[in-house]
Parts: C-alpha cells; structure tokens; sequence
C-alpha cells in the first residue's frame, strides 16, 4: 500500500463572519467551515472531494496546501509538520504543493504575458529570467498542448479550455508532488471538460503527481479519482475506494448524492432504493446539534440529534460517520 502524501489530523477552520452586514449579520459569529477532519491523500492517487457547495471543500483544500492557516489541528506532508513552520520554512514546501483554480478567466492577470504567467512560479523560486526559464516554461507550454506561439501572447486571446490549460502549466512549472484541482473542470463546457480530464491523467502519469481533485460533478470524480471522500458541513462523513462509494455507499448522505447522478446506462435507472435528500443545507454558523445530517437524514434517530458520530471504519479503507454503522 502506499504511504500518505499528506494527512490532516483534527483540523478545523472557523472565520469570524458579520459585524458588517456581511450575511446580513450585523453581530460577529464564528463560522466553522472546517471542523475537526482526519484525512490522508497516498502519493500518486488522485482523492475525489464531493459534497454540495458551502461544505468546505475549497476551505479543506486551501487548508492542506497552507494557503489559509488552521484554527486547530495538523498537517503532515511527506512525514514533516507543516502546521507550525514559519513562512521561510514554508517556502521549500510551496513548490511540492500547488492549485489549479475553478476561474480560467479570473484566475490570470490579463496584463501578463503567457511566458510571464507560467515564469513567474519560477523566478519566485530563485530562477532568473534568460534561456533557461523561457526553455522550462515552453516544454510546459507543450506538455499541457500549447504551442510555444502562445508565449507572448495575453489570456484574453484563448478560450476557456486553453486559458485553463495555461493556469495547469503555471502550477506544474515548479514540478510539484501535489495539486489541488478546485472545481477545475466545472466552469467549462462538457468536451472541453473531457479534455482537461484526460491532459490531468496524462500529467499525473508522466509526472507523478497526487491530486486532491475538488468538484461537485459526482460524473466527472467518479472519472478521475481513485478514492473518494465525502463531505457534509465542514465534516468528512465518508471516504473510500470509488467502487465502494458509487456501488456500495454507506452513509446516508453519500448514498443521497449517488441517487442523484444521472445513471450513464438505462439497465442502471431503477437499480436500487433511491434515496432522496430533503430540505436545503442548513447554515454552517448555527449547524445542527448531534450529526449534522440529522435535520435531512431518512434515518434519523434520537441519539443522532444528540451526539455526533464518530468515523469509524467498518471495512479496511473504508471509513463512515454515521450512528447506523457505529452503534
Ligand atoms: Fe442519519 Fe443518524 Fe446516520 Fe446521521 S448518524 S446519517 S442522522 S442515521
């Protein structure tokens, strides 16, 4: 078995929101976007991170890479503690650690050149700009299907596809060991989707890479991942292997989500109890008391409004929250 490229242990994030009619609250409350997760990514998977929006996916990712810092808990990548190290210390790690963003559009400087985008990890990291940058930068350029006539050329001249081939090539220059893909196929259409999929295999295979692959598109992680986790309020409520989430959930919210995907085969449209969810997420600043899920959840049960499950791990791998499992 491989060894974890990353854990998270006990880790939570919670922001001070409102004091300004922010959400409409004019009294400070703490939201707990992230609360108390456990979760490893093995080197050279590619780990799936589904769940309904506002769950704390992109908070749980930008978390693992250290882009925004924990209220409580620990991180470990490559077997060292990057929780506490100091920004300096931190800068080793950085270029072993990269995102590629939802927003193709938003996410390059409209001012900078193609060659100044997918340098300037470079020359952040101590490279000079001169031959030896501009060679890295077009067998990038090449690597993610560019051709090097677009180095000197501005995002607003490529499409969303291209532009977001670009934002790949930008964080792979640095030849990391783990991405986070946050939502980085959901904002472009379904070929060009396909296309990105298959360029990210490509790369992972070539280069080694560990993905944290981020979406709501439950089609597109079943596609790409090897193992998956779910999540529902700023809790991991399942992970396992792909097979075991798409065919054999447990947890009732996992198998709520699954219900919903639409079958790619008729012989798969009536196979199986369909479980619907009912009702909207609740808010994360005033969550449910007990499991989180309580307030949706087909099978609820008295103890499941007063304490909150534990994960436990009912098969080797595969790990569940959820009091019919534990109890
Ligand atoms: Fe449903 Fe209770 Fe399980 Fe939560 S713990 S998912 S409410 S059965």
């Amino acid at each position: 078995m491989t060894a974890p490229l990353v854990t998270a242990r006990s880790l939570s994030k919670e922001f001070e929101v409102g004091g300004g009619g922010f959400l409409g609250l004019r009294r400070r409350a703490m939201l707990r976007a992230v609360d108390d997760v456990a979760l490893a990514i093995n080197a050279g998977e590619t780990l799936g991170l589904v769940g309904e929006s506002g769950c704390g996916k992109s908070t749980l990712g930008r978390l693992l890479l250290r882009l925004i810092e924990p209220t409580a808990g620990r991180i470990t990548f490559d077997g060292t503690d990057i929780t506490a190290l100091r920004r300096m210390e931190m800068r080793a790690f950085r270029r072993s650690m990269q995102i590629i963003f939802q927003d193709p559009y938003g996410a390059l400087n409209p001012r900078m050149t193609v060659e100044d985008i997918i340098a300037e990890p470079l020359l952040i990291h101590g490279a000079r700009q001169g031959a030896e940058t501009r060679r890295q930068v077009t067998q990038m350029l090449e690597k993610v299907g560019l051709p090097a006539r677009a180095l000197d050329r501005f995002p607003h001249e490529f499409s969303g596809g291209q532009r977001q081939r670009i934002g790949i090539a930008r964080a792979l220059v640095l030849h990391p060991r783990l991405i986070v893909c946050d939502e980085a196929v959901s904002a472009l259409d379904v070929s060009v989707q396909a296309q990105i999929v298959n360029l990210l295999q490509d790369l992972q295979r070539e280069m080694g890479l560990t993905y944290l692959f981020i979406a709501h598109d439950l089609s597109v992680v079943r596609h790409i991942s090897d193992r998956v986790a779910v999540m529902y309020l700023g809790k991991v409520v399942e992970v396992a292997d792909k097979q075991t989430i798409y065919g054999a959930p447990l947890h009732p919210y996992t198998r709520a989500l699954i219900a919903a995907v639409p079958a790619q085969h008729p012989s798969q449209r009536s196979r199986g109890k369909r479980e619907r969810i009912a009702g909207d997420i609740p808010s994360a600043l005033n969550p449910p008391s007990g499991c989180r899920f309580h307030t949706r959840c087909p099978h609820v049960m008295p103890m499941c409004r007063e304490s909150a499950p534990a994960l436990v791990e009912p098969a080797p791998g595969h790990q569940v929250a959820c009091h019919l499992i534990s109890s």
